[in-house]
């Protein structure tokens, strides 16, 4: 049987734009069929600014019966004419549910452009990354922000995990914190294999979910020198400057964000990332604080080299079994 027209009397699409951001306050950032590319694009807005964007999700029947709309249309118009509205990210119809989210930064407007070829240098010819325009625009902040940047001293205890079996080892060293030995450095998400880097996180869980949640060791520790932080993790406003936006745009992507969960040798995920420590040790940076992928309100800290932050600066105070035994 032919689907029944109607006759568009108010100017639906108006209408419901209006209504979205009267409500929502938000455009339409995805719909059910771009939510998983949305959130593989931009995996640190799933949970950023108190999971902001899992709460401005809405399903489609709700809207209509909270809208202004259901006193010009009736629920079969409402479902006619929604179906003709696109979703602004893939041009879908809209159905079912949309998630009305604002990125907290401005997008750097040759980003999306750049991030299809940027990914596909990353996963087939990593040496070339600093051919593309992208990467060149963050060596070239990296190193302006570097040459301004004030060291500054980390005030607040830091903590530092080693998985263990508690019934095998039992005995510790303050040292079995420090840097790895080099000749047992794999790749790793801010360090290249055979070079030492000192992952800290701001919290002893967050130190447990690193580590997925397996028994360990945990050391608290503070480091004595002043850091020169390349900070990923601040909260730029929409209307800072185009570096900050820039960090910001890094920092919720999937070059910086995402979640390395393959085993084995092939590590697409941690390329960028180690292309920004290379940037960050060339600008001056001691150290990168970064979101953690696995935990949502916490952060972590890299020592980015042994040579910049001596073991002599790092006083680790004390440690203990985590879960607590
Ligand atoms: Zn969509």
């Amino acid at each position: 049987m032919p689907e029944v027209e109607y006759e568009d009397k108010y100017w639906f699409e108006e209408l419901f734009y209006r209504d979205v951001e009267s409500w929502m306050s938000a455009d339409i950032a995805c719909c059910d069929h771009c939510y998983d590319d949305f959130l593989a694009s931009w995996p640190l807005a799933y949970g950023a600014e108190d999971a902001k964007f899992q709460c401005n999700s809405i399903d489609m029947d709700s809207f209509y019966s909270g809208s202004r709309l259901q006193d010009c249309y009736t629920k079969d118009e409402f479902d006619y004419f929604i179906k003709k509205i696109e979703c602004p990210r893939c041009g879908s119809p809209l159905k079912y549910n949309i998630w009305c989210y604002e990125l907290p930064f401005m997008v750097d407007p040759e980003f999306e452009q750049h991030a299809v070829e940027l990914d596909r240098v990353r996963k087939e010819t990593p040496f070339l990354l600093l051919t593309n325009p992208f990467a060149q625009k963050v060596h070239t902040a990296i190193c302006e922000l570097g040459s301004t940047y004030t060291p500054e001293i980390v005030l607040a205890p830091l903590f530092r995990a080693r998985a263990i079996d508690p019934k095998v080892k039992t005995e510790w060293l303050a040292t079995e914190f420090s840097y790895p030995p080099k000749e047992y450095v794999g790749e790793g998400r801010y360090n290249h294999a055979g070079l030492p880097a000192l992952y800290l996180a701001s919290d002893a869980q967050t130190c447990f979910y690193e580590l997925r949640n397996v028994d360990c060791m945990i050391a608290k520790l503070t480091i004595t020198q002043p850091l020169k932080i390349l900070d990923l993790t601040r909260e730029y406003g929409r209307d800072e400057e185009e570096h900050e936006s820039l960090f910001s745009t890094l920092a919720y992507s999937a070059f910086m964000s995402a979640r390395q969960d393959e085993t084995g040798w092939h590590k697409p995920m941690y390329v960028f990332t180690r292309f920004v420590r290379d940037c960050a040790l060339q600008a001056g940076f001691d150290a990168i604080k970064y979101h953690s992928t696995r935990s949502n309100s916490s952060f972590n800290i890299v020592l980015l080299s042994d040579n910049s932050v001596p073991l002599e600066s790092i006083v680790i105070e004390e440690w203990s079994n985590y879960p607590t035994l």
